[in-house]
């Protein structure tokens, strides 16, 4: 599931392929993942050219020169693929941008549970979403703020977009073995310590995913990652074992010894 990370490779993607393109066409192959209507996009986009991206949370957007945004939202199984037109598309691209230069952007979904929209305003569509603040770069003392108080487990609350915004179920589990946190604890009781500390291991995890391209086979040795499954050995050298566990109907993996409430 494509999440904070994963949508910035696809940003830093886009940007060093389609961008200052002129768009010839847009085919939509799945009326299903375009929340606007299908003139709209098609207007919205012909003729014009993407400028610049920007991501919230787990929302790419993409500045058009004629004014407005292109928004996309990769669902469970969503990416980008940027192709010579000659070349064979592929079964589940849903969209479809073709360019004046020979070359096609697909937003891929196997799953019908992304979003492909245009916005006027950017800001105004991440106040119309709910989302909290961006989760990459966010300020330790403003992190810190969102999270005191919360009385739910620590887990969901990571991953709740409108608290902040950009975890989903594995980066969650990441973050919060690396920082030694149980996914049960109450976020609001962590403390103004653990919270920094918290904020500081999401930092550099989120930077060093995006270093590796969110490859599991590339993620150093202290991460879950490459571990995710029940009696793999704990990542954090603890000499114990991963554990499936369930938080507020998720299920993901912990390790009991190395982390606490
Ligand atoms: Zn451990």
């Amino acid at each position: 599931v494509p999440e904070l990370p994963d949508v910035e490779i696809f940003k830093r993607y886009l940007d060093a392929t389609a961008l200052h393109k002129q768009v010839r066409t847009v085919e939509i192959r799945s009326a299903s993942v375009v929340d606007t209507s299908a003139a709209k996009l098609h207007r919205a986009l012909e003729g014009t050219e993407l400028v610049s991206t920007r991501r919230h949370g787990k929302y790419l957007l993409a500045a058009l020169a004629d004014g407005g945004w292109l928004v996309l939202h990769f669902g469970m199984t969503g990416l980008l693929r940027y192709f010579k037109d000659e070349e064979e598309d592929a079964e589940h691209d849903r969209v479809l941008l073709s360019f004046a230069n020979g070359y096609r952007l697909a937003y891929v979904n196997q799953r019908l549970f992304g979003h492909v929209d245009v916005t006027q305003d950017a800001d105004a569509f991440v106040a119309k979403k709910g989302l909290g603040p961006d989760l990459l770069g966010i300020e330790r003392d403003a992190f810190v703020e969102r999270l005191s108080g919360r009385r739910g487990a620590i887990k969901p609350t990571l991953m709740n977009q409108s608290v902040v915004a950009g975890l989903g179920n594995v980066y969650t589990d990441e973050v919060l073995l690396q920082a030694r946190v149980d996914p049960r604890a109450t976020a609001g009781k962590l403390g103004e310590k653990r919270l920094g500390a918290l904020h500081a291991t999401i930092q550099k995890v989120l930077e060093e995913v995006i270093g590796f391209d969110a490859d599991p086979a590339r993620a150093p040795a202290r991460y879950l990652l490459p571990h995710r499954e029940e009696g793999e050995p704990c990542p954090g050298k603890c000499g114990g074992e991963v554990k499936r566990i369930t938080v507020s109907g998720r299920a993901g993996y912990y390790c009991p010894s190395c982390q606490r409430r």
